[in-house]
């Protein structure tokens, strides 16, 4: 085979995704494990699942492919992603979390975690895929045959390594009633468990495991968390939690019932949590409201494209502690290089414990600014789209750090094709809601009357 061949990729922006037995079939998962273990050539590698029902089985397939390859394997069991990525970093072993995050119960994935607990970088899944496709697997002898355990105590030391990085003194002293809905997803101990730990008085909603998310959509947008925002209307509660299938996104309602975008709550977090001099990190389609609070503290804020393991690789290489995008998705150097729904939720409740002042006060005081999020269908390739994009905004001022962003005195539009599906994400962003719409309104009809 030539050294120039294009080796197909497997791994997407967020890990493999795929339909189990139709793409992601028991043998194919079985060979991922193999050339992931044969690649990272370390003596274990811990594994971890969230709760859709195809967990069982591509996990098994998985730990057989790396035992095969002469590697240990320790099982985590079903657990938040974010917590099997500092069991990583603490142990400073590689990790395979099996999961699909908030996609539809239908799918599952694969996603590899590198020794100090982060996604495993794009030049390192390539190796994996140049293994995988020459099928260069390491085979052990049967006397080398990896051997595999269980942990235990996981979750809870995840809790405690969350838990010291607030005042967890003064937030039992609130007594917060928290409402909380883990969406049937891998949260559905260790958050509830958190908040006990807190002493907060806990309602629960869907935290039963149920891996054909039977309750709700896992994605934690308004919309799928009617149940939460009912109850926090009706119930006397200091505020709602809702995270994503793995819980590495945290989304939260105010006492009141209204939902809080994950913009807002990302501008708080850094308001709170960024120090003088310190850098700051997110992407370009987060508000305005983040370069605000950064230029208040004296933080230089820094934005990148769009997606978690690139705000979480900037962060390391530019010593940020703060991060995160507005989709409830928050990094908290101090703790780990990645997204995590129980950090971004402990350091919520640290604020209204410190301040005593409710959430609803809390991002009342943060700098207000619209975001309408819209997406189009797309019929035609996006490159066959932007040149017409292009000409249409030419004059204007734009940023083309990822997709096209146009930059006007009174706020933003950006527009840009997913990484994952075939759709365009048309952004409007303004202090003006008016504005934010009329931003969005003209884009979306921009690439619906191209591909007319
Ligand atoms: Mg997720």
């Amino acid at each position: 085979m030539s050294p120039d061949e294009e080796i197909p990729r497997l791994f997407g922006t967020n890990g493999i995704r795929g339909i189990p037995n139709d793409d992601l079939t028991v043998e194919f998962s079985s060979d991922v494990g193999k050339a992931a273990a044969s690649y990272f050539d370390s003596p274990i590698i811990a594994v971890g699942r969230d709760t859709r029902v195809s967990g069982d089985m591509i996990s098994s397939a998985v730990v057989s492919g790396i035992l095969s390859s002469g590697t240990d394997v320790v099982d985590l069991g079903v657990l938040p992603t974010p917590a099997l990525q500092y069991y990583c970093k603490v142990n400073g072993i590689y990790g395979i979390v099996i999961t699909a995050s908030h996609n539809p119960p239908q799918f599952n994935g694969i996603k590899c975690v590198d020794k100090d607990g982060t996604e495993l970088e794009r030049s390192r899944e390539e190796e994996i895929e140049k293994v995988y496709h020459y099928r260069e697997f390491k085979n052990a002898a049967w006397e080398n045959i990896g051997t595999y355990s269980r942990a235990s105590g996981v979750i809870e030391n995840y809790i405690s390594g969350v838990l010291s990085h607030v005042d967890a003194d003064s937030i039992r002293g609130k007594k917060l009633k928290v409402a909380v809905d883990t969406g049937n997803g891998a949260s559905y101990f260790s958050t509830p468990y958190m908040l006990s730990v807190l002493g907060c008085s806990i309602t629960t909603l869907n935290a039963n495991p149920d891996g054909k998310f039977t309750s709700r959509n896992s994605e934690p947008k308004p919309e799928n968390l009617t149940n939460l925002i009912n109850l926090m209307k009706t119930g006397d509660f200091d505020i709602g939690i809702a995270h994503d299938g793995d819980a590495d996104r945290a989304v939260f309602i105010d006492e009141n019932g209204n939902f809080i975008d994950g913009d807002k709550s990302l501008t708080l977090i850094t308001k709170r949590a960024a120090r003088p001099g310190e850098k700051v990190v997110t992407p370009i389609s987060s508000s305005d409201a983040i370069d605000e609070v950064c230029s208040e503290i004296g933080s230089e804020l820094i934005r990148t494209k769009v997606g978690a393991p690139i705000v979480s690789r900037t962060m390391i290489r530019e010593k940020a502690l703060v991060g995160g995008e507005e989709n409830g998705g928050i990094i908290y150097g101090r703790h780990q290089y990645c997204r995590d729904g129980a950090m971004a939720a402990a350091l919520v409740m640290d604020l209204m414990a410190k301040e005593g002042k409710k959430i609803s006060d809390l991002i009342r005081e943060i700098p207000d600014y619209t975001i309408v999020r819209s997406q189009v269908h797309l019929k035609k390739k996006w490159e066959e789209i932007m040149p017409s994009v292009s000409k249409y905004v030419q004059g204007r001022k734009t940023d083309e750090t990822d997709g096209i962003k146009v930059i006007e005195e009174y706020g933003w539009a950006l527009i840009r094709p997913s990484g994952t599906e075939p759709i365009v994400r048309v952004y409007g962003q303004s202090k003006d809601g008016k504005k934010a719409r009329e931003l969005n309104r003209e884009f979306v009809d921009l690439i619906e009357g191209i591909q007319s």
